[in-house]
This record gives structure tokens, sequence and C-alpha cells, in this order.
């Protein structure tokens, strides 16, 4: 299927809701190559990596085999289907919840309600795991897929579903008893390939595109304007103001800063900021951060 040997290999889903995000991290991170919907796979033009397009549930295994050296898949199935694989880098898309949900008319309200209740889930190994470290007594049955249809089928009281906004549970009259964990799209390889210096060094290549723009991301570029005096205040709000570029304004007494604030934290830090007495607030996105 594949061209050449020496290439990295990458699979990722097909068609799904990890697909588009997938595509443009990669496309993010400096990769050019084709893709539509009928590609198997697809040689990039820039880099010595083929993406290879497959289902989501068949990547942990080929990783784990060899017959790809890299896979983008959600960390949810890396808990329920546990291939022997390794972690390298949270992508930052594909935010999902494994949730538990009954019908909103259930009387099931708490966690110990369930002992003795059937659920019906695509994750039965995360479901048991779950039950048994909270000490409840469930039957857990494994269905294909449609988990939601379970309970108005008569077939289980409550279900194990993933779930990103709530929505489709909301729809289909589920409420959230409890969340069981966190989940988002993660990179993974094998160690097939260690001691193959030249995939190695790839490897390695590729990561720092990846950082790159996994920094990028997290981070905002920021101009500011502020009064000279209040300067050591400014080093408190803003953690990374460590090395700042700082230029003096031609209004006398005035400098001009640019630094870069943490996404998470970006809100806080520009209320502060304003509150301090910084006029005039610049925030540029950053497309690479290499550090
Ligand atoms: P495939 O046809 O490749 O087997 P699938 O139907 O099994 O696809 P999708 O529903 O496309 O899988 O979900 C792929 C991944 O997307 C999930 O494993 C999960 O990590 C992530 N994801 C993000 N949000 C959600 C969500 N709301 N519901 C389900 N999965 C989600
Ligand atoms: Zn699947």
């Amino acid at each position: 299927m594949t061209t050449n040997n020496k290439n990295l290999k990458l699979a990722i889903q097909k068609q799904g809701r990890l697909t588009d995000e997938t595509l443009e991290f990669l496309r993010k991170s400096s990769l050019e190559f084709e893709s539509y919907q009928q590609k198997l796979f697809s040689l990039c033009r820039n880099f010595p990596l083929e993406i290879v397009y497959v289902r989501d549930d068949d990547i942990g295994g080929f990783v784990e085999n060899g017959v790809v050296d890299l896979g983008i898949i959600g960390q949810n199935i890396l808990y329920e289907v546990r291939p022997k694989v390794k972690k390298l880098l949270n992508l930052r898309f594909g935010f999902c919840s494994l949730v538990i949900a009954v019908p909103k008319e259930s009387d099931v309200r708490r966690l110990e309600d369930l002992n003795e209740k059937i659920i019906a889930t695509t994750y039965p190994v995360s479901t048991q795991n779950f039950l048994k470290k909270s000490n409840v007594q469930a039957k857990v049955i494994k269905i294909g897929g449609s988990v939601e249809i379970a309970p108005v089928l008569g077939i289980a009281e409550a279900i194990v579903d993933l779930s990103s906004t709530g929505s489709t549970l909301a729809l289909n009259d589920l409420r959230i008893i409890t969340k069981i964990y966190d989940s988002e799209a993660v990179l993974i390889t094998n160690d097939k390939f260690s001691g193959q210096t030249s995939k190695e060094k790839l490897l390695e290549k590729l990561l720092l595109r990846f950082k790159g723009v996994l920094s990028a991301k997290n981070y905002k570029y920021v101009m500011l304007n502020a009064p000279e005096e209040i300067f050591p205040k400014l080093k408190k709000i803003v953690p990374g103001l460590k090395s700042p570029n700082i230029s003096q304004l031609i209004k006398k007494g005035w400098l001009s800063v640019q630094t870069v604030i943490k996404e998470d934290v970006f809100w806080e830090t520009v209320e502060k900021l304003k509150r301090v007495g910084v006029s005039k607030i610049i925030v540029l996105p950053i497309e690479k951060m290499i550090t």
C-alpha cells in the first residue's frame, strides 16, 4: 500500500470527528499534501511522511504492530483498548468526555443509585473500571453504537458515552450523572523503529514542528503601551514578561512592551493590565513558537 520504507508513516482517522481538525493541525505544521475522501494515503510534498487514512478503531493496532510509525487518535481509545503504544503529545483538539447518563425522568440522581442497574456502552472497560473504583455494582452491557437508544428500547437504565457539549445527550432526553474521564486527540508511536537513526531523526524534526504549532496555539502575542512607572507592576501581572521587548514611545515617560501571554489566562491578564493603567493593547495570534 505504501511507497517507501524510509518515510515515516502516520495513521489518521479517514472520516469522522477527528478528521478535519487532524488535517488542519498537520497543515499548520507546514506539511503539504493532498487529501480527499477516496484517498487511501498521501505522501507529503515537503517532508518524508506518508499519511494513511483508516478507521479510528484500527489506528492503535497499526501503531502497536509497526504497520505505521505514528497515529493520531482519541485518548479515550487508549484508555479503553490499551494498545501497547507510547503517547508522545496531547494535541489540544478532539476534546470530549466519557460520561454516565440516564433518561431525564429517571430516579437515578447519584452514582450510588446505579447499584443493580444495567448500563449500556461501547466503552465497557472504562465503565467497569470506573464502577469498580466507585464501589458501584451495576451490570455493563456492550453495544456497538447508538448507545443513546438503549434506555428507550428498555435494554438499559443508564448509558456511558462520549459527549463534547452534551447537546446530543440533551436531544435524546438524557441527563449526565457523572464524568468518567476527559479526552483529547493524542499522537502515539511504538518502539519498533528505535535504533533506525534516520527515522528517529525524522520523528524529531516532525515533533519540533508539532510542538511549535501547539505552543503557538497556547499563547498570544501582545503589544501594549504603559507609563514607565507601572512597569514593576506589569512584571507581576504577566509572568511571561521576563525578557520582553521594550522600547521608548515618542510620548515621554511611556513604554511600548511586547510579550506573550498564555491563552488560558489571557482575559484575566488583560483585565489586570487595564486596571493598573495600561492603555492600547494589541493582540496577535502566533503562527509558530519554537523555544
Ligand atoms: P470510525 O468510522 O473511524 O470508526 P467512529 O464513529 O468510531 O469513527 P467518531 O465518532 O468519528 O468515531 O469519533 C472519533 C473520536 O472523536 C472519538 O474516539 C473521540 O476521541 C473524539 N470525539 C470528540 N468529540 C466527540 C463526541 N462528541 N462524541 C464522540 N467522539 C468524540
Ligand atoms: Zn471507530
